[in-house]
């Protein structure tokens, strides 16, 4: 049972506080002793970092789960020079239109669609076995004003069952159709380097690497079609996972992840975007209503695993700061992580820092000397594999981790300032890597976890700290040191 040392730690901090800010000014020059004292009473600055919004509480300060051994090689294996070949050769396919050729050997998505599955096949060799590649597609009909014809889409996709949980699912996806100006133009060149080349590239690199690993839990690379016309393809592959009742933990697409320079020239190399969607679109308007009364708006399961990615991706091995927007996507788009947030999935979008509009969505052409087109001259190789390298720690400590815990409860039945949560843990089988569970909180108005409370291999636990002033959560804990998202307790009683 933990002991709080809540009040007592309150003084000392505000006290330390009071005397290093003494000191920093030179005000009092005297008070240098006095501070080495206390910092010798382990006062940190650290345990004191917000106490000018909030007392530091029950807890350890909340340190992010740093890559192992296994993770930072596959992150290295990263290739620049591969990912080029990707975007160069899926671009000398003239145009991938979901609408242009599937029978032409050399242009159109067909043969692009063709490619991507030998090369994907061609991985699978290395991983004995363990890694399948499927092709599955489905007849389209015409939507108006957006596909013409009765149209065959094809997904490909890289699955590495998991050795312990095969059940639970994370996928990385990108698309690997194009467009131009006019979403029905299927004849001109379409080129797509960035959008969405770059996201097909990081999907087989992942694929590459991954097929001489040996995930808990399974994952899958995914290169999708039908993107540009309507999220065709991912919610056709949304929709499979769900009827067979796979348990999908975690969904990213990379979609026009391939370049930090903006419209005006600023670069910004070691950014990436995270879009998360905040209360499901999916919820009853009474779930709704209740996560607004309860303070819950900002911890839906998306938000959670992007606060789960900004933990795990933003480090030296990635060289990338996980920018976690509160938004499901920018104003006017979408993109593949929708038809899984529809279906109750957790899914998030990766996008550059930065975009350049005249390298979207439009035709190949120069206008008063400046050149439009999604050409593979405007990206960034290197950056491209610094976003797949935090796509590869994000998925492989998802897939390393137990699963995040389910049914994850707050005791409101009586007054108290205790809280008391209650969970169960996040997985069908009976992972015998599960070392425990942690409670992690932070103030309302913090955006990231600052403590953590390990509890210990339970499923319920009172901690001496108010429900009314702290947001808190639950996730697991590996033996291998892998942690789970967390998940936010919504009120029983
Ligand atoms: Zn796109």
């Amino acid at each position: 049972m933990l002991v709080s040392k809540f009040s007592k730690s309150v003084f000392r901090c505000l006290a330390a506080i009071i005397l290093l800010s003494a000191t920093q000014a030179g005000a009092h020059p005297g008070h240098e002793h006095e501070r080495d004292i206390l910092t010798d009473r382990d006062l940190s600055l650290d345990q004191c970092a917000f106490a000018g919004q909030w007392p530091p509480g029950v807890g350890q300060q909340f340190v992010p789960q740093a890559p192992d051994s296994e993770l930072q090689s596959i992150m290295s294996q990263i290739d620049p020079t591969r990912i080029q070949a990707i975007i160069e050769k899926l671009v000398s396919f003239g145009t991938r239109h979901t609408e242009s050729s599937q029978t032409d050997p050399v242009r159109g998505i067909g043969a692009a669609r063709d490619w991507i599955a030998e090369q994907m096949r061609g991985f699978a060799e290395a991983s004995e076995g363990r890694m399948v590649i499927t092709t599955p597609s489905y007849i389209q009909q015409p939507v108006p004003d957006q596909i013409v014809n009765t149209t065959n889409i094809t997904n490909i996709l890289a699955t590495i069952k998991g050795s312990v949980d095969p059940n639970r699912v994370y996928i990385v996806s990108g698309h690997y159709d194009s467009r131009v100006t006019n979403l029905l133009n299927n004849i001109d060149d379409a080129p797509g380097a960035d959008d969405d080349g770059s996201g097909v590239a990081i999907s087989m690199e992942l694929a590459r690497i991954l097929a001489t690993h040996i995930p808990r839990a399974t994952v899958v690379l995914a290169a999708v079609a039908g993107e540009e016309q309507g999220l065709f393809g991912s919610t056709f592959m949304a929709q499979q996972f769900f009827e067979a009742g796979a348990d999908v933990q975690g969904m990213f697409t990379n979609d026009i992840v391939g370049s930090s320079t903006a419209d005006d020239g600023t670069k910004d190399p070691n950014d990436i975007r995270l879009f998360a969607q905040g209360i499901p679109s999916t919820d009853s308007p009474a779930l709704a209503s209740e996560t607004v009364s309860i303070g819950g708006e900002n911890d839906s399961p998306a938000r959670e695993l992007g606060r789960f990615v900004a933990e795990v991706g933003t480090n030296d091995d990635t060289e990338m700061t996980v920018r976690v927007i509160y938004r499901a996507d920018r104003f006017l788009r979408g993109g593949d992580h929708e038809p899984f947030l529809a279906l109750g999935f957790p899914a998030a979008r990766f996008t550059e820092p930065n975009e350049n509009f005249a390298h979207q969505h439009q035709d190949v052409r120069v206008v008063d000397g400046v050149q439009f087109g999604d050409l593979t001259e405007f990206v960034d190789f290197e950056f491209t594999a610094r976003a797949g390298r935090v796509n590869a720690a994000a998925l492989w400590s998802l897939a390393q981790a137990p699963g995040t815990p389910r049914n994850v409860t707050i005791d409101i039945s009586v007054l108290t300032n205790n809280s008391t949560l209650t969970w169960v843990a996040g997985s069908d089988v009976d992972d015998d890597n599960l070392a425990g569970f942690e409670i992690v909180w932070r103030s309302t108005i913090e955006p990231f976890w600052t403590h953590t409370i390990p509890v210990g291999l339970v499923n319920k636990m009172t901690i001496q700290l108010s429900k009314d002033n702290a947001i808190m959560a639950v996730r697991a804990v590996g033996k291998n040191g892998f942690k789970s998202p967390a998940a936010y307790p919504f009120p029983t009683g």
